[in-house]
């Protein structure tokens, strides 16, 4: 899944669309305004819009396929006390 910018919490700082190595991101530069997702295909998942964000206004959703194969399945035992 793409990002997805809460419209509430943003503030259109433009930030997410600076950093994004993928230019997932597009932006109207009139003052304030929320970013698109214009090629949400395009997103490596690399977090770097989440982090950066100065209203904690991405949320990345990943893809199915992605966490199962990234996922520590020892991690998981620990914190379930195995
Ligand atoms: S970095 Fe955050 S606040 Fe700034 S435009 Fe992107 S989503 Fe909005
Ligand atoms: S997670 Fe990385 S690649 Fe995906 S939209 Fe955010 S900055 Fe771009």
């Amino acid at each position: 899944m793409p990002p997805v910018i809460d419209k509430e919490k943003c503030i259109g700082c433009g930030l997410c669309v600076e950093i994004c190595p993928c230019e997932v991101f597009d932006i109207d530069h009139a003052p304030k305004t929320v970013p698109v997702v214009l090629y949400p295909r395009e997103c490596w998942h690399c977090n770097a819009c989440v982090l950066d964000c100065p209203r904690k206004a991405v949320d990345l959703r990943f893809p199915l396929h992605y966490m199962i194969t990234t996922t520590d399945a020892a991690a998981l035992n620990h914190k379930a006390g195995d």
